[in-house]
């Protein structure tokens, strides 16, 4: 079955006429035989230019720099899947562009990379990068007339099957919280995560992806490459995300004909019926949805409504109510389904497909072949306890909260020459400590196997990372996230960060930052904007006094990385100053 082979062979059994892979912007596709093919021409090139007897990568780092959209599929597919089947303990590197050439230097010095493969697009900057500053400069190599790839493939042999599980890839973790980690994953544990998506969110032949997100990182190589590729469907990437295109793309199927603009007579492209973002997409999304003409709202309404898109996934942060309840309304109803994954873990937990099983504020339950629980220390004795299903209140009533501990074929192998961390993030009976504090509650009428017999009973709620976001005052345990979804839920607060700051007699106290809304702006007294006391006096309704920051500032901006994550340890110093 699918499940048990590997990616090579599961792919060769798709219609090699069928497509596998869009590029937005060239409006080109590219068939399942053609990507066959270029792995096959581009597995030359590598093996030529590795300077190694016979081809033989065994134990090497094989590192990209490739433009987002097919090269990147064929990049990916070729190192990951093709090591496995040639070289015992190779990995695959993938790079992004974006990166500084700096950054870029730190990754191939600290993995070692043999070969730094790019194509035509990105040589110049790859070779800037090999040029000086590196320890031990990577071999280059160039993968070029992918786009021409013939569509006969007949004459092109591809054998092999998995020799060495030990092979796979490495990807850096976003840097969120310290210096990027490398994480190794080995083919197998790949496999793993893709099928497990693949199991729960049943991506189909007749699937159309859309992906508006750097390629590099765990959500891109799993969710956009290789869950979709097991199962055939066919993918489309435009990079960078840009609102308006996204709107325009989704419309295109619907459109009336006098409506076409330039586009008329051609053929229309498929209705998308799979987008999965970050929660900072789906607020522009919604954002920008009332400046579109009445004849594009009416479009990318169809467009967005269950009938035709029927995966919408927010991920790799927490998603702001206020944006999963503007999207329903724009939407007619196609609630957003949100998930919960680290690139040492793909993807771990996650809402189900029926309507019942997208729980705002949820991420749901563990997916197919992953083990979960969550793990509560008792601050006093620092005695670790794990919640049993049933046992999500303590004696007193009080709701318990634990770190998310994982096991299974999903999880990492080691971080890269880094033994120290590993040792540290694993329990004594092999768990994975994931760092992240949540909650888990039964919520009727959900959780009932409607999914899939994997989403069944009290569902998971992220409380945020032990290390930022679980703020200790006075006793209490406060969520940053949680007093972050009540700020955002006033129409005042655009955007907004809760953090910890020391405090003499609380240990720690509450503080937030937060950028206002237009409506803010001039929301306070005679026609000024909003300020610390204004914000305090709207929260408490909403939270008990503890829970209510006690220093606010209000700021223009908050800097998101790619993943549109925010650094805490750096916000912090830049707004209060240095804490000691
Ligand atoms: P670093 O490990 O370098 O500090 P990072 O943890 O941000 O960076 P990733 O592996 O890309 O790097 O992100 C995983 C983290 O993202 C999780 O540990 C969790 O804190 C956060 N996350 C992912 N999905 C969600 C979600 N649905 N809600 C809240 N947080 C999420
Ligand atoms: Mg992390």
């Amino acid at each position: 079955s699918i499940h048990q082979s590997t990616f090579f062979e599961a792919i060769k059994q798709h219609d090699p006429k069928s497509i596998a892979v869009v590029n937005s912007d060239s409006g080109k596709s590219f068939t399942y035989g053609s990507l066959l093919h270029d792995v096959a021409l581009a597995k030359e090139r590598l093996v030529q230019s590795s300077g190694k007897e016979g081809g033989d990568l065994s134990g090497e780092r094989i590192a990209f720099l490739v433009e987002n959209g097919y090269d990147y599929v064929v990049a990916t597919f070729l190192t990951v899947t093709l090591l496995s089947t040639l070289a015992a303990n190779a990995i695959a590197l993938p790079l992004a562009p974006s990166f500084p050439a700096h950054e870029l230097r730190y990754i191939l010095d600290h993995s070692e990379a043999l070969i730094l493969l790019s194509t035509p697009r990105y040589a110049t900057q790859a070779k800037d990068v090999l040029k000086e500053g590196l320890e031990k400069t990577p071999k280059f190599a160039q993968l070029d007339k992918l786009e021409e790839g013939s569509q006969e493939i007949s004459d092109v042999e591809i054998t092999g099957t998995a020799q060495d599980v030990a092979s796979g890839m490495m990807l850096y973790t976003s840097g969120t919280t310290a210096r990027p980690k490398g994480v190794v994953l080995k083919e197998a544990t790949v496999a793993a995560q893709a099928s497990s998506l693949y199991k729960a969110w049943e991506y189909t032949p007749k699937d159309r992806l859309l992906h508006v997100l750097p390629l590099h990182h765990i959500h891109g190589t799993v969710n956009a490459i290789f869950a979709p590729l097991l199962a055939g469907s066919s993918i489309e990437f435009m990079y960078p995300f840009n609102v308006d295109h996204v709107w325009k793309r989704l419309a295109l199927p619907f459109l009336p004909e006098d409506q076409l603009n330039g586009h008329s007579g051609q053929t229309r492209p498929t209705p998308i019926t799979f987008f999965t973002a970050v929660p900072t997409v789906w607020a522009r999304m919604v954002q920008s949805f009332g400046s579109q003409t009445p004849e594009m709202q009416a479009a990318t309404k169809t467009a967005v409504s269950r009938q035709y898109l029927r995966l919408n996934i927010s991920g790799s942060a927490a998603l702001p109510k206020p944006t999963q309840d503007a999207w329903i309304a724009l939407s007619g109803g196609n609630t957003l389904l949100e998930r919960f994954g680290m690139t040492e873990v793909g993807m771990a937990i996650s809402c189900g497909l029926d309507d019942s099983d997208r729980i705002d504020g949820s991420v749901g339950w563990p997916l197919p072949s992953v083990e979960a629980r969550l793990a509560e220390t008792n601050d006093d004795t620092g005695e670790v306890s794990i919640i049993p299903i049933g046992g999500e209140k303590s004696a007193d009533g009080k709701e318990r909260h634990g770190e998310i501990q994982l096991r299974g074929p999903t999880i990492f192998s080691e971080y890269w020459r880094n033994p120290e961390a590993t040792a540290k993030e694993f329990t004594d009976d092999g768990w994975f400590k994931t760092g992240d504090i949540a909650a888990r509650r039964e919520v009727p009428g959900s959780g009932k196997g409607k999914s899939g017999d994997w989403a069944t009973g009290p569902a998971y709620y992220i409380q945020g990372r032990k290390s930022a976001d679980i703020i200790k005052t006075g006793g209490e345990k406060v969520s940053a996230l949680e007093v972050e979804r009540e700020l955002l839920s006033l129409p005042e607060v655009h955007e907004c960060a809760v953090v910890g700051l020391p405090s003499e007699s609380w240990g720690q106290k509450v503080a937030a930052v937060v950028v206002l809304s237009e409506l803010g702006k001039t929301a306070g007294k005679g026609g000024k904007q909003w300020g610390a006391m204004d914000l305090r006096r709207a929260l408490k309704d909403r939270l008990v006094a503890y829970k209510i920051p006690q220093d606010l500032a209000v700021v223009t901006e908050l800097k998101r990385n790619a993943m549109g994550k925010i650094n805490k340890k750096e916000l912090v110093p830049e707004v209060f100053g240095d804490q000691g």
